[in-house]
Formats: structure tokens, C-alpha cells, sequence
């Protein structure tokens, strides 16, 4: 991974509204047009109406036109790892492939590197997608 994603993804948890919990996180996706897609955690007052950070890096990616991730970074502030939740792992297969990697940050760099068949085997595919 090149250092960019890594800057990407602590630029964007700048951007979290988390004045719920308190746990800011941010996701940087590199997309198959070669553009860095980023995200935060929005949090809202009614909290399952929140969202984590990854979906609104794949939201800003789908927007910007592309739809297929590369790599993926994430960072959150107040963990050493932050792996993407259940839901989000779910989320990012569905513009990945197995061999996607994922970086698991913290403020200084890139602490783990995993696939995406390691975060999420054996996962809910259907030749629908
Ligand atoms: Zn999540």
C-alpha cells in the first residue's frame, strides 16, 4: 500500500461525527479508476440510524462512478486495530474480491494486512451479484 491510502483514511476521521460515542473512525478505499474514495462514521441520535465508516467510502466511491475496491484502509482512534464490523465486512464484498486487502490502522501506519476472504470466509455470495 502506498502511504496515500494510509493519509486518506486519518484525514477522514477528522471528518466523523461521533459526539455519541466518542470513537471517530475513517476508511480510505483505492478504487479500480485508480481514485481514493474516503469515509467517516456519521452517527445520529436515533443510533441505529448510524453508519460506520466504510459505507460512506463506498457510497462516495459508487457516486464517483467506480465500483470495484482495490485496497482499503481503516483507522480509528481509539483502537491499535479497528476491523471492520460484521455488517461492513458484508458491505466491502460486495465491490471486493477475495484477495482484496484491507489495512488495519492506527495513527502511525498500517498495523495489519488482511484478505478479504481472511476478514470474512466463507461469506453470503449468491450468483445474483
Ligand atoms: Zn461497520
Amino acid at each position: 500500500m502506498s502511504h496515500d491510502l494510509f493519509e486518506a483514511a486519518r484525514g477522514a476521521m477528522a471528518f466523523a461525527h461521533a459526539p455519541y460515542s466518542k470513537f471517530p473512525v475513517g476508511a480510505a478505499i483505492r478504487a479500480e479508476d485508480g481514485k481514493v474514495y474516503t469515509g467517516a462514521n456519521i452517527e445520529n441520535l436515533s443510533f441505529p440510524q448510524g453508519w460506520c465508516a466504510e459505507p460512506t467510502a463506498i457510497s462516495a466511491m459508487i457516486m464517483g462512478g467506480a465500483k470495484k475496491i482495490v485496497e482499503i484502509a481503516v483507522i480509528a482512534e481509539k483502537l491499535a486495530l479497528c476491523p471492520p464490523c460484521g455488517g461492513c465486512r458484508q458491505k466491502i464484498s460486495e465491490f471486493a474480491s477475495k484477495g482484496t486487502k484491507i489495512y488495519l490502522c492506527d495513527e502511525t501506519g498500517v498495523k495489519k494486512t488482511m484478505t478479504m476472504d481472511e476478514l470474512l470466509p466463507f461469506s453470503f455470495e449468491t450468483e445474483l451479484g
